[in-house]
């Protein structure tokens, strides 16, 4: 019906996926309409751009203030040798722009306050949180429930990971139900290590849940925390329910 959103050369560019029944030609043009924010682009962030700008999203932000290190290279695949001192928003985008010249991607090298998060989530139809900072983490989990913008949650650390999406629909529960309930540990991977998969494999996981969020198909992983042990290659899950005491959702 609105077939002519994509052009010739999109159409065979994202073929593979056009011809999945789920998809077809209206889920993709459902992507190329999208606007999705990546907030860290460290491990996490690197592959679930990746993932995000060569399926098609159409406009993809990615939001980091830190530069490239040496010892970034072993897991953040987007960066390259050459980029390092180079601002991670920055160095991803280059990279991503080559992939798919199709799709518009946005650098934002800043630290955002709160009042710019707000903005982000407002304008974005899906946020991913690829941060490994508590305090970015509920800032963006504030933002985004006052918005009621989907984000897909994740941590990877060691050979382990999780991920979640909030929907902050009204029986859903928010980041701030999960930390209330779990604690939050401010583990970083310069103290505990981390084999380079691990952030590969969750955030690719992050990035199949946010083109399911913005196609609206299959089962999402809202009220659900998948959580990964690499070291037996075992996945489990966990329900996640609202808090009645949560000062975010429960209002
Ligand atoms: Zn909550």
């Amino acid at each position: 019906m609105t077939k002519d959103i994509l052009s010739p050369n999109q159409e065979r560019r994202y073929a593979r996926q056009i011809s999945l029944p789920s998809v077809d030609f209206d889920g993709q043009e459902k992507l190329q309409l999208a606007s999705v924010a990546v907030v860290g682009v460290g491990g996490l962030g690197c592959s679930a751009a990746q993932y995000l700008a060569a399926s098609g999203v159409g406009t993809l932000t990615l939001v980091d203030f830190d530069e490239v290190e040496l010892s970034n290279l072993q897991r953040q695949v987007l960066h390259q040798t050459v980029d390092i001192g180079v601002n991670k928003a920055e160095s991803a985008a280059q990279l991503l722009r080559l992939n798919n010249p199709e799709i518009t991607i946005n650098a934002v090298p800043k630290k955002l306050d709160v009042k710019a998060l707000e903005a982000l989530c407002l304008s974005h139809d899906v946020v991913v949180d690829c941060t490994d900072n508590l305090e970015i983490r509920q800032q963006l989990n504030q933002s985004c429930f006052i918005n009621k913008t989907p984000l897909v949650s994740a941590a990877a650390i060691r050979l382990e990971g999780m991920v979640t999406v909030f929907d902050y629909q009204d029986k859903s529960p928010c980041y701030h139900c999960f930390s209330q309930l779990f604690g939050e540990q401010q583990l970083s991977c310069l103290d505990a290590g981390v084999l380079a998969p691990s952030v590969g494999i969750i955030g690719a996981i992050q990035a199949c849940e946010a083109i399911k969020v913005v196609i609206g198909i299959g089962d999402t992983l809202v009220g659900r925390l998948l959580i990964g042990d690499f070291s037996t290659m075992t996945f489990r899950e966990m329900k996640l329910s609202k808090s009645h005491s949560c000062s975010i959702c429960n209002t």
